[in-house]
């Protein structure tokens, strides 16, 4: 169950862990993309806490959706938009509801409509997918989220910069995969599911 208190520190954990790990998730994205994704996820969520510790946000619909607004503007590339909405249809829901499950699943919805890639195609939806079902099942663990990185490896990319390298995609993690490792692995350290 999301909180304004768990959401912020999920948040604050997800900033921390894209900062220290930015040159391994540009570095993943550089022999099967253009080796920018740690630069777009830095931007993007010191941007988000930058605008959460200026606003004072009071309920979660409005921490979600500001987080959405400075990933679509500030994060180039391909993630800004997808995790974005992602962001954007989770504010949205959580009006309703602030269960996580269902609320990730409109996430994973939302990045779906935006980037129409499915299961297997090396893409951070091969992480949101097994996670949603995981915490559906109320089985979500580390190792759960870690599987589904690094299955990643052995798919070739059809969809995305990384579908233009073909089958040299093949034995390399996927990018947005890790960096979405990252969000799943700081949402439980939250205390969020
Ligand atoms: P860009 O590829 O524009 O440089 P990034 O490097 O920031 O953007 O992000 C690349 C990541 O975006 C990929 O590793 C992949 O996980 C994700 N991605 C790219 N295209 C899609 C898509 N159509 N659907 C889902 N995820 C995608
Ligand atoms: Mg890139
Ligand atoms: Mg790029």
């Amino acid at each position: 169950m999301l909180t304004v208190e768990n959401t912020l520190k999920w948040l604050e954990l997800f900033n921390a862990k894209i900062q220290a790990e930015k040159d391994y998730l540009s570095e993943l994205d550089t022999p099967i993309g253009d080796g920018d994704h740690g630069n777009n996820m830095s931007r993007g969520l010191l941007a988000v806490h930058e605008a959460l510790t200026t606003q004072s946000a009071t309920d979660v619909p409005s921490i979600l959706k500001t987080t959405a607004m400075m990933l679509i503007s500030k994060v180039g590339g391909a993630s800004g938009p997808l995790y974005g909405t992602a962001f954007l249809e989770m504010a949205k829901l959580s009006s309703t509801t602030l269960e996580v499950a269902p609320l990730l699943a409109a996430g994973l919805a939302g990045i779906q409509k935006r980037g129409h890639a499915q299961v297997g195609e090396k893409t951070l939806i091969d992480v949101w997918t097994p996670v949603i079902q995981a915490v559906e099942a109320d089985m979500l663990d580390g190792a759960t989220i870690e599987t589904a990185v690094m299955a990643t490896k052995d798919m070739q990319a059809t969809k995305g910069r990384a579908s233009y390298v073909g089958e040299r995609s093949i034995g390399h993690i996927d990018p947005g995969a890790a960096s979405s490792g990252y969000l799943f692995t700081t949402m439980l350290m939250a205390g969020v599911v």
